[in-house]
């Protein structure tokens, strides 16, 4: 899949310190046979390679970061990008009713989106009511009942056993014309103060002009203030052709992508936005009424990406991470100046992130921290916090004026044994030591940016 391909390019970055030409080279060809292969457009694939390429050479130096979360997170971040950056709101009218039009091939899931989209309505408060415009296929204005009983929405329709007023609609209409329908419906919904009306199309297999002429009378008719393209994400590398069919054809606003939970093997999303320039607004991932959701690009990104984990860990070291303190933290490692009191605040910045365990060798800098904090848990990180903060000023600065009567006052004062406090102790000089001497060999002060 797209996101087993991208995982597995991203992750041969994994352990490098550098990443040369070579291996951005490399990874983006990885990155771009993934894409193809997912049926995104060329062109898309193209900019969007060219985009990675830039930002990762020119390697906005980030000090949170190693050179492979860098590049994980330009990936990311052009994949939001891509995919619309921000979600795009429903726009409502400023006098009811809103209208939405539903336009796309036959098959595409436009009337069980119907459904999903009046009980979404349905449950922020709106009146919905649907408008059953597909007169084409035989049993489409029944499906389009069932799903709004489903709803709880009732349904305008042409015909006899419409689910309004009984029998005949209020207009009394009958004709098979869906244009005179979509009219009547609208009217329907103001008269009787629905605020929302969704109207369900005719599609066809294909594009064809008689389609299109249909499609783009009911949107004159109605004036929709939302035309919504309701596109399968299963089909892949037609998914362009036909989104700019109807795009010229009829016009949309918006666009809903439907069976992501299918094996969509992700080009129509990555594609579509890109090529018609208008939002995907809605997800549809399955055929019951609630397997539906507002279209979120950075959670459609990070399910492409497939790495929910390190995305989120990237995101908080970077929060974590504050460069002045980092910098003095480098210059007094180098200068073998580091007290109890820095000890204490790296550990408490790295259990911001949460359970150290799985964290730590994640932390760029944390390397050197690492084994002195080995095997802590956040039990002993407590007791850690304890002692420390049972120490006077002085002796945080300064431990080595720690001497036994003193050890024995903090034991007491913070709840533990004079051997914990030994521990304590001991384990800090040691890291001190090994941290000068690693500072010294990558030429601090200044020289390792990333040690905290
Ligand atoms: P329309 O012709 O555009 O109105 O499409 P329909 O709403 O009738 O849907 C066509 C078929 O696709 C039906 O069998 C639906 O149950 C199914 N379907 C629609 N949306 C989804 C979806 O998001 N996931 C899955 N798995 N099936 C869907
Ligand atoms: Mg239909």
């Amino acid at each position: 899949s797209l996101s087993d391909r991208l995982t597995g390019a991203l992750k041969d970055l994994r352990g490098k310190g550098r990443l040369s030409p070579a291996d951005i080279d490399a990874t983006c060809r990885e990155i771009r046979l993934a894409l193809l292969e997912a049926d995104v457009a060329l062109p898309v694939v193209r900019g969007f390679i060219s985009r990675i390429k830039e930002r990762a050479k020119g390697a906005e130096v980030s000090a949170a970061l190693n050179p492979a979360q860098q590049v994980v997170k330009i990936v990311n971040e052009e994949l939001v990008a891509i995919l619309g950056g921000e979600t795009r709101r429903l726009t409502l009218a400023k006098t009811p009713p809103t209208v939405i039009m539903l336009a796309g091939l036959q098959g595409a899931g436009k009337t069980t989106l119907a459904g999903k989209l009046a009980k979404w309505l349905r449950d922020q408060g709106h009146q919905p009511l649907l408008v059953a415009c597909d007169l084409q296929r035989p049993g489409a204005v029944t499906q389009l009942q069932v799903v709004g009983e489903r709803a709880g929405v009732p349904v305008f329709a042409p015909h006899p056993g419409t689910s309004i007023g009984g029998g005949e609609n209020a207009l009394g209409v009958t004709a098979a014309d869906p244009i005179a329908v979509a009219e009547s419906g609208v009217a329907e919904a103001r008269a009787r103060q629905y605020d929302v009306v969704i109207v369900d199309t005719a599609g066809r297999l294909g594009i064809d002009s008689e389609l299109m002429a249909q499609a783009a009378g009911i949107r004159d008719a109605v004036k929709p203030d939302e035309t919504l393209f309701v596109l399968d994400a299963m089909i892949g590398q037609d998914a362009v052709s036909t989104a700019e069919a109807f795009r010229d054809g009829v016009g949309f606003t918006g666009v809903v992508l439907t069976k992501l939970d299918g094996d969509a093997r992700g080009g129509a999303a990555l594609s579509v936005r890109n090529v018609t320039g208008e939002p995907i607004m809605f997800a549809s991932t399955g055929e019951k009424l609630e397997d539906f959701d507002v279209f979120h690009p950075d959670r459609m990104a990070g399910r492409i990406l497939g790495m929910g984990d390190v995305l989120t860990l990237i995101e908080q070291a970077e929060q974590v991470y504050d460069a002045q303190q980092a910098e003095d933290a480098a210059r007094k490692i180098g200068s073998g100046e580091l007290t109890l009191e820095d000890f204490l605040d790296q550990m408490l910045a790295i259990r911001k992130l949460g359970p150290i365990g799985n964290l730590l060798g994640m932390l760029p800098g944390a390397g050197q921290m690492k084994d002195a904090l080995a095997q802590v848990d956040d039990k002993q990180l407590d007791r850690v916090q304890a002692i420390i903060r049972g120490m006077t000023p002085a002796e945080r600065d300064n431990p080595k004026i720690i001497n036994a009567s003193r050890r024995l006052r903090i034991a007491n004062g913070s709840g533990v044994q004079v051997s914990d406090v030994n521990q304590l102790v001991d384990r800090f000089f040691e890291a001190r030591k090994m941290m000068t001497a690693m500072g010294r060999q990558m030429g601090m002060p200044g020289g390792n940016r990333r040690t905290k």
